[in-house]
């Protein structure tokens, strides 16, 4: 089970708060994130994570690219809806493959907490269903 956080500026300490309570359901988890929301959860946190860029400087793009293979299986984005961030078609790009291969995206705390409680229940059993169909890469 692979999980993506990534959060712009002013949603960070959401994103750590979110982190600090399931870290329960977190911590067996593969997890993601672009370079400053995953040092931030790690600092506050005994999660273990595995950063790509930030994500102004392509770490969205490198969460596409495994979202675009079926590697991920859900998506915590904390994006703020009240600034404009210097690379919004990366952003775009994002969303639209979690549409594109159906994979569950949270991009606001609400989504997020009732995302996380159906992953702890055993909710994205389907997910796994989906990885043993995956075509092979060609
Ligand atoms: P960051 O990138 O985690 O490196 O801040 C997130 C973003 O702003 O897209």
């Amino acid at each position: 089970m692979n999980i993506a956080f990534i959060a712009h500026d002013r949603k960070k300490e959401d994103i750590v708060n979110l982190a600090i309570a399931y870290e329960h359901v977190f911590k067996d988890k593969k997890l993601y994130s672009t370079g400053t929301t995953g040092a931030r959860i790690m600092e506050s946190t005994n999660l273990k994570i595995h950063r790509f860029l930030s994500g102004p400087l392509g770490g969205d793009q490198q969460i596409g690219s495994l979202i675009a293979q079926n590697e991920m299986d859900l998506v915590i984005f904390l994006r703020d809806p009240l600034m404009a961030q210097p690379h919004e078609p990366d952003i775009t790009a994002l969303l639209r493959l979690c549409d594109v291969h159906g994979v569950p995206v949270a991009t606001n705390m609400a989504t997020a907490e009732i995302l996380i409680r159906a992953l702890d229940r055993g909710d994205f059993a389907w997910r796994e269903l989906v990885e043993q169909n995956k075509p092979g890469l060609a």
